[in-house]
């Protein structure tokens, strides 16, 4: 059986597209994957602790409970929920075919919906059953305005926009934000660089290193490594975040989609259509711009939308 809309993801962008098709009767399926890149269905959000910036959810909302309701509301309309990952898929003709450790199977039209991957340094006391979640994250709009960060010490670590960006909005609960770059120079662009040098609550360690985190409920001490002196010393600090960029989880598509040079699906602008007609691209694997959890929505629900259009007029 050729499936109308095939569904790759389980975050906000997915699950949007699933409740847009499935109420407008094309029987999506979706594939939430089995602990793809690493992390259980829901994705990024399901890292997160509270979030806050979601709309209707005023006293906000944990990031797992969010994405229950998002599939919640993708069942309720009669999508069908796969646990499985799509390891492969072939694009080169209609249907599309699609692959998982379980199932095979055609589409007529595919929905991308993977999201992207924070990137972390194996720092030792960062890791998972560590502090991670616990003080450390990848995440400074999802996690920073945490009570437990507020006027304290923070840390984030990277040299490009989203440290620049990152630490500027941590200023706004910390009593001080650390910027750690592993070099000299910062990969970021000159406008983000002058607006963290001009905030004062910002200090720059370039050419350092952090060599290990330290607390016992929480993050209570960085360890920082000069590069240059070789000196190493203990900073007080209740909030770790790496900032070290994003990794888009298309490895699946093995090149069969145009993307950009760091991997992220190309859509038309303005749309979610890729290069290939019938295949639609949502959320944070492709956008490496906003990256939130309701931007992801909105462009799942134009994903589904299109494709929609597209069923009718093919
Ligand atoms: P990025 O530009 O790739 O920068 C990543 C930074 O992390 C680099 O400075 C890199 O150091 C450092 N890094 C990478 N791996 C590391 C490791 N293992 N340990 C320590 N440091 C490490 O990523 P991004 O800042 O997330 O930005 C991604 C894209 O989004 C860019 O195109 C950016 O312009 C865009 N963006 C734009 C905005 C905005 O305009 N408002 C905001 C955020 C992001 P090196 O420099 O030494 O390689």
């Amino acid at each position: 059986m050729t499936e109308n809309v095939v569904i790759i993801g389980s975050g906000p962008a997915a699950h949007t597209a699933a409740i847009y098709a499935a109420r407008a009767n094309l029987a999506p399926v979706l594939f939430e994957g089995f602990m793809a890149g690493g992390i259980a269905a829901g994705g990024q959000l399901t890292t997160t602790t509270d979030v806050e910036n979601f709309p209707g959810f005023p006293e906000g909302i944990g990031g797992p409970e969010l994405t229950e309701r998002f599939r919640a509301q993708s069942a309720r309309f009669g999508t069908r929920i796969h646990t499985e990952t799509v390891n492969k898929v072939d694009l080169s003709k209609r249907p599309f075919r699609f692959w998982t450790d379980e199932q095979e199977g055609e589409a007529k039209t595919l929905i991308i919906a993977t999201g992207a991957t924070a990137k972390r340094d194996d720092i030792p006391g960062t890791r998972d059953g560590e502090l991670w979640q616990k003080g450390v994250s990848a995440c400074a709009v999802c996690d920073g305005a945490l009570p437990m960060f507020r006027n304290k010490p923070m840390f984030v670590v990277g040299g490009g926009d989203s440290a620049m960006e990152e630490a500027g909005f941590l200023t706004k609960f910390a009593s001080k934000v650390y910027l750690v770059h592993r070099r000299d120079e910062f990969r970021a662009s000159q406008i983000m660089q002058d607006r963290a040098r001009k905030n004062p609550k910002i200090e720059f360690l370039l050419s350092h290193k952090v060599t290990r985190v330290e607390g016992k409920q929480g993050c209570e001490t960085v360890h920082v490594l000069d590069l240059k002196t070789n000196i190493e010393r203990p900073v007080a600090a209740a909030g770790f975040f790496f900032a070290i960029g994003h990794v888009p989880n298309t490895k699946f598509l093995d090149g069969q989609l145009a993307c950009d040079e760091q991997g992220y699906v190309l859509t038309t602008p303005g749309t979610t259509e890729t290069s290939v007609p019938g295949v639609f691209a949502a959320g944070d694997v492709q956008d490496k711009k906003y990256r939130q959890a309701i931007t992801a929505a909105g462009s799942g629900c134009a994903s589904a939308l299109e494709a929609e259009h597209f069923l009718s007029s093919h």
